[in-house]
């Protein structure tokens, strides 16, 4: 090949990817409607009863961790996530890392998680002391593939006793935790199949998904426990703050006295009967999330229309397509994403450049745990389709009020 040929196809190369970046700025624009402004990733909306609820607070002195704002908020989670309990906490990684615990989560254990996911989810594991053991995803849910999970385990672990056990390191594998990504639920039946061959205690990692319906149900009632977040960026937020959910009665009288300090309850003596935890989440922080529940459908419809949109203005596009939850779930759609064609994958760091330099901010998926240092001598199976997703998805801006505009 002379240099003139291969001058020729590079310049063509870089005249198709400008074409592509064009072609998928337009398509964005057309759903956001922004007059020229800058559009960040996701931003919350307080248009409920926000300020009633925090003046209340504030007018009464009970702005800390008692006051009865905590209840309420614990009472709407419950119910919009049907589960008997819900326990508010100061994070969701903190509700994850006290989840596993109750789980059974011992140190020196092993917890399977997605590869794929927000760092949180690997911490809350590693807070208990365990060890992430890194498990493939599948294109169609973005989450935990139960079936290449099994595939591992046959390989690598066995039951002995009623406990799988990693053959290769010797270390129990405890549970399984698995993230609903951006919203969208995993193969639930298929993991709970294959959690249940293996002993497995599911933990869902539902930080992302209030709401979100799997064959009708809500997430985060599949598992023994599940953690949620309220972080500013969440569908619901609190500014800060998680819960942890569970249909057991005892496990949530544990995880509430755990992150409750492990006080005895008493008119005036401080007893603890061990050593606790403050992960309480304080009583204006709780207004809020109890403002923020009352609107959690609308914002689902909005997040649901906006996706929607999305997948219209995509609809034809050679270069991308906008993630589709399947028929049996409707996800609350936390972010929208799209995801490169196969061999595109070139086109990404291009397109965030273009994006974000253009005043819409878009984001790549987190990067894969096993390529952050803390978490890389990890135990992994084969993970090449969570490397796949990497390289091709970008997340739009996906706030709540683009899917009022409409
Ligand atoms: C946000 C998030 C968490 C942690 O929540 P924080 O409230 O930020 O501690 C855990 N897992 C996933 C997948 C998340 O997106």
């Amino acid at each position: 090949m002379t240099s003139t040929t291969s001058e020729t196809r590079a310049a063509g190369e870089v005249a198709r990817q400008d074409a592509h970046i064009a072609d998928i700025l337009t398509r964005i624009e057309g759903v956001l409607d922004r007059r020229g402004q800058p559009v960040v990733l996701h931003e919350p909306l307080f248009r409920g009863h926000e300020w009633d609820y925090l003046k209340t607070c504030i007018d009464t002195g009970w702005v800390s961790y008692a006051g009865s704002y905590v209840g309420k908020f614990e009472q709407a989670l419950a119910e919009a996530s049907g589960v008997r309990h819900a326990i508010a906490v100061a994070n969701g990684t903190v509700a994850l890392q006290i989840a596993l615990s109750l789980a059974g989560v011992e140190r020196g254990d092993e917890v399977i998680i997605p590869d794929l996911t927000f760092v949180a989810s690997a911490n809350a594991v590693s807070h208990c002391g365990a060890i992430p053991h890194l498990a493939d995803s599948e294109e169609a849910t973005l989450g935990l593939d139960p079936r290449k999970l099994d595939l591992h385990l046959r390989e690598i672990a066995e039951v002995r006793g009623g406990v799988c056990i990693n053959k290769r390191t010797g270390r129990r594998i405890a549970a399984v935790m698995p993230m609903h990504t951006f919203g969208h639920p995993v193969d639930l039946d298929g993991l709970i199949e294959v959690a249940g061959r293996w002993r497995l205690v599911i933990v869902e990692d539902a930080a992302e998904s209030i709401g979100s319906l799997y064959k009708g149900r809500p997430v985060g009632g599949y598992g023994l426990l599940a953690g949620l977040s309220f972080n500013g960026n969440k569908i619901v937020t609190t500014g800060g703050g998680g819960a942890i959910l569970t249909n057991d009665d005892a496990l949530a009288k544990r995880a509430k006295h755990l992150t409750t300090t492990a006080k005895l309850p008493h008119r005036w003596e401080f007893v603890h009967d061990e050593v606790g935890y403050n992960f309480r989440l304080p009583n204006v922080n709780a207004a809020l999330g109890l403002a923020q529940m009352e609107q959690l459908p609308g914002f689902i419809a909005a997040k649901r229309g906006l996706a929607a949109r999305y997948q219209a203005a995509f609809a034809g596009c050679n270069a991308a397509e906008v993630f589709r939850d399947q028929e049996h779930v409707e996800s609350n759609y936390w972010l929208v994403n799209i995801i490169l064609r196969p061999g595109l994958e070139g086109l990404r760091d291009a397109l965030l450049s273009a994006t974000n330099d253009a005043g819409i901010m878009t984001r790549p998926v987190w990067r894969l745990m096993h390529r952050l240092p803390m978490y890389e001598q990890c135990p992994r199976m084969d993970v090449s389709a969570a490397e796949s997703l990497e390289a091709r998805i970008i997340s739009l801006p996906s706030s709540v009020k683009h899917g009022l505009a409409s």
